[in-house]
């Protein structure tokens, strides 16, 4: 069946922003510069090597050089930071991301500083985190950039507008807060401690959710009209013993109240690999000494 106008295309969206950095790619290479990514694994986690499976792949579909690193899951700290060492020094990457969760040995964030920052594009050091906060050009993390185009692509001017950020973690909510504010939204924050958690977000004009908790967003917490970005990405037990993926938000309920919502699956994970892709080539024109595409 076709989607409900209020259901925002997210597939055809992220097809669109890949389209676009293929072709910003195939106009780099005449000028000798071909967009590096490396994505560094350590152990198997299975849905982080699917991640990387899918990042690598759609690197060169955008017609990018694809490096993965993959390190066995007992790999020392002081060996993995040699790794991305590596790859600062190497003149043919331009972005390197190392995929999180880390084993429990290592030090995500030591890792993390040790990402040379104009490389850095999951924007995750605490270098692009200041950039960003400073409205310095820096590293966005892919997933709220992906968010904040699905909300001008749908708003158009998102001035003065009632923002709400449901999570504050430092690859989701803090950076999605920033950015709302950088475009004039009224920009409130809430986690787990907020109160009144449903009033807050029915006052909202744009609801973006991150606190990965199946479907804790019911229908009545949405301001009719209001845009819903479900980040949310939840593994619940299904029928027939397979599981089955659903957003922080009731879809079922909040696509009858909402102006726009992202679904899940197919939503917001997909603009998150775009942006990936276009982190990666703005790093790459930034090393050459290049104005970044539009
Ligand atoms: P974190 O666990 O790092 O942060 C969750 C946030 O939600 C915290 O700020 C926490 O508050 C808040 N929170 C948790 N429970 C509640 C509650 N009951 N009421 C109010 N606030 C609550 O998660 P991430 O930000 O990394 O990820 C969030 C979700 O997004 C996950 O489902 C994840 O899988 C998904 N995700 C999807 C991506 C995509 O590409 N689509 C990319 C990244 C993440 P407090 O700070 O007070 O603890």
């Amino acid at each position: 069946t076709a989607p409900a106008d209020n259901v925002i295309d997210c597939k055809a969206f992220a097809a669109g922003i890949r389209a676009r950095v293929a072709a910003q790619v195939a106009a780099l290479k005449p000028q000798g510069l071909t967009p590096g990514l490396a994505v560094v694994l350590v152990g198997e986690d299975p849905a982080s090597q699917v991640y990387v499976r899918n990042k690598g792949k759609l690197t060169r579909e955008a017609g990018m050089r694809s490096e993965e690193i993959r390190l066995p899951a007992d790999t020392p700290e002081a060996d993995l930071i040699a790794a991305v060492e590596t790859l600062n020094a190497d003149p043919g990457i331009h972005g390197i991301l190392v995929q999180m969760p880390l084993p429990g040995h290592i030090d995500e964030q030591r890792v993390l500083a040790c990402i040379d920052p104009v490389k850095d594009v999951d924007g995750l050091s605490v270098v692009n985190a200041g950039r960003l906060v400073a409205g310095e050009d820096g590293m966005v993390p892919c997933t709220p950039l992906g968010c904040l185009m699905l909300l001008k692509d749908r708003l158009g001017d998102l001035t003065g507008k009632r923002a709400l950020v449901l999570g504050r973690s430092l690859l989701v909510g803090k950076p999605m807060a920033q950015l709302l504010l950088a475009e004039n939204c009224t920009v409130t924050v809430a986690h787990s401690r907020t109160r009144e958690l449903a009033e807050e977000c029915r006052r909202a004009d744009i609801l973006v959710v991150a606190v990965g908790r199946p479907e804790m967003v019911r229908g009545d917490w949405v301001k009719p009209g209001a845009t819903v970005i479900d980040v949310g990405i939840n593994r619940i037990p299904g029928e027939n013993g397979k599981n089955r993926l659903v957003g922080d938000v009731c879809f079922a309920e909040a696509a009858k109240v909402a102006g726009a919502i992202t679904p899940v699956p197919g939503g917001v994970g997909l603009m998150t690999i775009a942006c990936l892709l276009v982190n990666t080539v703005t790093a790459a024109c930034r090393q050459a000494g290049l104005a970044p595409p539009e």
